[in-house]
């Protein structure tokens, strides 16, 4: 068993971090206008490319870093630290993409590599939130082609993406199945910007779908295939979560600590009060120990482990490390007082970005279900060695 950083996840690790630096200037400017203007977008753009960390997740044959899992969850780990939700501006296409046919990698996945594209992932409607079955977007046939009618909520990055993968069900058969949709095709509107409890770096639109006409060439993978590309995008997705929330964690923390030796009340430094310590103590047991499993997690699935295990197991990651680092942030508020309470201070921001990491790409409680469904069907074996390995 090897638990070092070996060197190239070290310089990794490194990269990340240089990157981070860079964006992180743009923090305050993105909380006071809710959003940055065109110029800065170009600045990241170039220091994510300048930095080879764009589209981490996809191939380097196609264009992206081409990192494994491990090392994708390194990298996420630094950009966490972000507030504003900055690591959404190091773009990663959505992994579904991988099932493009060729014709559609070079129209789609490819510019989206290279930050010349954006893509948004429509699935969730007013109707079908936990359970994405309940969706009731529909695609007709129509000639060589399909029409699509519905309507998606909290699509993300919807303000920036030109084109979005929507789920949809095939008539008449209700087949779930992605469509490739760009965003200006006749019959695609937004209908509702709402705000929401974080300040983020893109918007999350609701969009309408009414009469939209795409060819056979919009539809992603195979008819029927929609769940499948949904859940892998999910498993990998909980992995980057709970490492994303890692570092935001430990970034709050560093702040605390530093505030704790600092600030003095009632004669002595904060640091020294033991109520403060606790919290100190509580948030550095909580942030080794999820690091360290969502690490063990991630190099599992660079072994090629089994994709059910693999399933529960990112649920697992995600559950833990969204939990626990919400409850690390909101220490750090408490550690800072009332000045954790000011929007210009990044502990203020993370507590309340945090917040949405216990609710989408499933809420908590679907982690639960993920993780209790495994346990029933296979027993916990799996589910509590070091699966890959064994
Ligand atoms: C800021 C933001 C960004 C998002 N971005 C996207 C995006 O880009 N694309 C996209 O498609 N979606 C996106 N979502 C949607 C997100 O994935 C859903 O909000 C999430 O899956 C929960 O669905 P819901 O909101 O409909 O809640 P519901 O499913 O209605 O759940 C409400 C409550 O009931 C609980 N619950 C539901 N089912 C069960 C059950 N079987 N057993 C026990 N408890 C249950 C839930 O845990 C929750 O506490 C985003 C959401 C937010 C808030």
């Amino acid at each position: 068993m090897e638990f070092a950083l070996s060197p190239r996840l070290a310089e990794l690790k490194q990269r990340a971090a240089s990157l981070t630096g860079k964006i992180m200037q743009f923090e305050d400017e993105c909380e006071a206008n809710n959003g940055l203007p065109p110029e800065a977008h170009a600045v990241i753009r170039d220091e994510v490319l300048a930095h080879g960390l764009q589209a981490i997740n996809m191939p380097a044959d196609w264009g992206g870093a081409g990192l494994t899992i491990l090392e994708q969850v390194v990298v996420q780990d630094e950009l966490g630290k972000l507030t504003n939700a900055l690591w959404d501006a190091v773009w990663r296409p959505a992994n579904c993409l991988s099932a493009c046919t060729p014709e559609q990698r070079e129209r789609y996945l490819v510019p989206d590599i290279e930050g010349r594209r954006r893509d948004a992932v429509a699935i969730t409607e007013e109707h079908a939130g936990s359970d994405p079955s309940g969706i009731r977007t529909t695609a007709t046939r129509d000639g060589d082609g399909y029409v699509l009618n519905g309507e998606k909520w909290f699509v993300t990055v919807g303000d920036a993406a030109d084109f979005l993968i929507v789920l949809a069900y095939v008539r008449p058969d209700n087949e779930p199945t992605m469509f490739l949709v760009d965003k200006d095709t006749p019959g695609v509107s937004v209908k509702r910007t709402p705000r929401y409890t974080h300040t983020f770096v893109y918007e999350h639109p609701e969009f309408l779908f009414q009469d939209v006409r795409v060819g056979q060439d919009a539809v992603l993978g195979r008819i029927g295939e929609g769940y499948d590309l949904t859940r892998d995008w999910f498993t990998e997705e909980r992995l980057m979560i709970a490492a994303r929330t890692i570092g935001a964690a430990e970034r709050a923390l560093r702040l605390a600590v530093d505030w704790a030796k600092e600030r003095e009340q009632g004669g002595d430094v904060l640091m020294n009060r033991q109520l403060i310590q606790g919290m100190i103590a509580d948030s550095v047991t909580e942030i080794a120990t999820n690091r360290a499993f969502t690490h063990q997690v991630a190099w599992e699935f660079d072994q090629g482990g089994d994709r059910k295990t693999l399933h529960a197991k990112a649920a697992t990651a995600k559950l833990a490390a969204s939990e626990a680092s919400n409850r690390i942030v909101d220490r750090c508020v408490q550690i800072f007082g009332g000045r954790g309470y000011m929007r210009d201070m990044p502990v203020e921001r993370l507590w309340r970005e945090l917040r949405v990491d216990r609710i989408w790409e499933g809420t908590s409680e679907i982690q639960r279900l993920v993780i209790a469904n495994e346990v029933g069907k296979r027993g916990l074996d799996d589910l509590l060695s070091f699966t890959a390995g064994s």
